[in-house]
């Protein structure tokens, strides 16, 4: 039987503790996650889990989830959300004083941050933003089918990187950890 870390859940040979480091943010980030990634392996939420404070998860088929989303954006003063909608803003002209407290990511493919975003029509009441400059990823064990689009982590680095002073080199660091146990021997890989 497979072992796993009690801490960081995953398997024992590929244990990412020591490269988890804690990043305290002021902004707080709230990822909507598609319910089919939830258990993917390669997803990088669960990176997020271990690594940010200020961070929430809400998967969209829990069934307490729309309380949960509506409880998360009352307690913010000044909430946004990160999807590039046809009247989405770039986020590296954000104005600082627009204050935002809170940032809405949707994590899955393309098609299903699109329908994700359609199921949930609170999030269109919200300022949008999309990255009009993204960093490249170096997410690479993973393909999409577009070209420049960064993992989840690397989406929430970036946005914190423009609306907060933290430093998100640790969330970078843990990412290039679990590329380097995927890409180790051959047992590791799937
Ligand atoms: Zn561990």
């Amino acid at each position: 039987m497979r072992q796993y870390c009690k801490h960081c859940h995953f398997p024992a040979k590929t244990c990412l503790c020591s490269a988890v480091k804690r990043v305290h943010s002021t902004v707080k980030v709230v990822v909507i996650q598609h319910p089919k990634e939830v258990h993917h392996a390669k997803n990088t939420v669960r990176l997020l889990k271990l690594s940010l404070q200020n961070f929430t998860v809400l998967v969209e088929d829990e069934k307490d989830f729309r309380t949960q989303l509506i409880n998360c954006l009352s307690l913010a003063a000044h909430p946004a959300v990160i999807y590039p909608s046809p009247s989405s803003q770039p986020l590296e002209q954000i104005n600082r004083a627009s204050n935002h407290d809170l940032f809405i990511l949707l994590d899955g493919s393309w098609k299903q941050a699109y329908g994700m975003w359609c199921r949930n029509a609170q999030l269109h009441h919200l300022p949008q933003y999309h990255f009009a400059t993204p960093p490249d990823s170096t997410y690479s064990i993973r393909h999409t089918q577009r070209a420049k689009s960064l993992s989840t982590l690397e989406a929430v680095a970036y946005t914190l990187s423009v609306s907060d002073s933290c430093d998100v080199t640790p969330l970078h660091n843990l990412q290039n950890a679990m590329q380097v146990h995927w890409q180790g021997p051959s047992e590791h890989q799937r």
